[in-house]
Formats: C-alpha cells, sequence, structure tokens
C-alpha cells in the first residue's frame, strides 16, 4: 500500500504561486520513495493553474477541498464532482472540520457528498475527528462512530478499496502546534479500521487512514511509523513546497 501524502491549501495561493509550487514539487519528487503517492488540495481557482502546471508529473495527484452532492443546478457557491473532474481532479475531501464547525456540515450531509463523490468518479479522503471537549468527556470513540457511521451510511460497498480513505484529525490539534501523541494516533487509527471493518469487511485493510494536525517535517517520520498509519493530510507546513517535500520523503 503506498502512503498517501496530501496537502490541504485550504483558502491560500494564488494561480501564479500554485502553478510554481508544483513545478517546484515535481522537481523535487523526482528521488522521492516510490511507495509515497502525493495529492494537492488547492483552491477552487488554482486547480486548472495547478493541473497545467503538472501535466509532465503524473505522480502529483489534484484534489479539490469540498464538492456538492448534486451534478449541476441552482446551488450558488458549490462546486460539482464533475466540475473538479474537469479541472483535472481526481480526489475530493470530505467533512473537513473546518466545514463542520464554521459551515455547519452535518454528518448526514458529509455522508451524501462522500456517496456521491464516489459515484462520480473522484477518490474521497473523508475526515474525521474530535474537539478537545468531546475528548475530555471520554467521547473519543462515540464521536469517530458517529461521524464515520453517518459518513459511510450509503457508500456501496462495490467500489476499490483505495478509492477511499480516513483522515483522523482531532479538531484540537489542527494548526494549532499540538500534535496527537503516538498512543492517541494509535488509539484513534483502531478505533477507525475496526469500523471499516465492520462497515465492508475484509476489504477494509486496503483502504488508508490518514492522520491529520500540525504534522511538520520533524514529526512526519515518527507519524507515519505508527500502527495503521497509512498517509498524512497536512495543512500550514504544506504551504512552503521545500517543508512538504520534506515531509512526503520523510
Ligand atoms: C488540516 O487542515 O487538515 C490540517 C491538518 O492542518 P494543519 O496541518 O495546519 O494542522
Amino acid at each position: 500500500m503506498q502512503f498517501l501524502m496530501a496537502a490541504n491549501w485550504k483558502m491560500h495561493k494564488n494561480r501564479a504561486e500554485a502553478a510554481g509550487f508544483i513545478r517546484d514539487l515535481a522537481v523535487r519528487l523526482k528521488d522521492a520513495p516510490e511507495d509515497r503517492e502525493v495529492a494537492v488540495f488547492a483552491p477552487y481557482t488554482c486547480l486548472a493553474a495547478c493541473a497545467e502546471a503538472g501535466e509532465k508529473a503524473p505522480r502529483i495527484r489534484l484534489g479539490g477541498q469540498n464538492c456538492w452532492k448534486e451534478d449541476h443546478g441552482a446551488f450558488t457557491g458549490e462546486i460539482s464532482p464533475a466540475m473538479l473532474h474537469d479541472c483535472g481532479c481526481s480526489l475530493v475531501l470530505t467533512g473537513h472540520s473546518e466545514r463542520r464547525a464554521i459551515l455547519g456540515e452535518s454528518s448526514e450531509l458529509v455522508g451524501e457528498k462522500t456517496t456521491f463523490a464516489l459515484a462520480c468518479g473522484l477518490d474521497v479522503i473523508l475526515c474525521v475527528g474530535e474537539t478537545l471537549e468531546q475528548r475530555e468527556l471520554g467521547a473519543l470513540e462515540a464521536v469517530l462512530d458517529r461521524q464515520l457511521e453517518a459518513g459511510l451510511a450509503d457508500v456501496p460497498s462495490d467500489f476499490r478499496p483505495e478509492r477511499l480513505s480516513v483522515a483522523y484529525e482531532p479538531v484540537w490539534a489542527i494548526g494549532t502546534g499540538k500534535v496527537a501523541g503516538p498512543e492517541e494516533i494509535v488509539e484513534a487509527h483502531c478505533l477507525v479500521r475496526a469500523r471499516l471493518v465492520c462497515r465492508f469487511g475484509q476489504k477494509a485493510e486496503k483502504m488508508r487512514i490518514l492522520y491529520g494536525g500540525s504534522v511538520k517535517p520533524e514529526n512526519a517520520a515518527q507519524i507515519i511509523s505508527l500502527d495503521n498509519v497509512n498517509g498524512l493530510l497536512i495543512g500550514g507546513a504544506s504551504l512552503q513546497v521545500e517543508s512538504f517535500a520534506r515531509i512526503i520523503t520523510a
């Protein structure tokens, strides 16, 4: 199984910056280990520029940070999986904690988006994770169960398991500089794996579980060596090509 190393740029970079990053990254990836798959989740406005800059770098996959659950229609401000595909994307994030917390996305809506994006041919990284308050109340397992149950409710079982990944991102570790400790990561990833196996059977062993939350070049190697960690989702440290490249090759 290849590790999936994914950059989430959030609302950062213009077209020229994004294209320059992709060109630089393509050069730096020439010596990267073969077992690293690389994805960049860029703002919608940069996707076409990234696709053009990465034309000769098939190793860099492009993704959207969100999508809607319909193909087209009166959904002002939204974007469909087909539109993402048209801009060169093969992946999409669903359920990022910023969308859940700031934009009020429910786990049910996240589930509808996940099912629709997979049906439209995009691979999905479904993001889950608990807040500090939930962790302190001892609700980690209940929160992950709930987000995974709703997030995967209508996902059929007949797709290639490599197409669906789950990113465990404790909300208290995102953009805060606080990284979950090795035992916390292993515990949460083990819970996610168990839930995936319950839902999909043995094929769940081929689904990747990514960790996200203040990953840096300095801590990436230790985190990806942990049980059931099959990749990383990186926000802040993915904005500079040098630090993202160091994480990829960690
Ligand atoms: C994220 O936004 O998914 C994330 C993990 O951010 P950061 O790496 O900045 O904590």
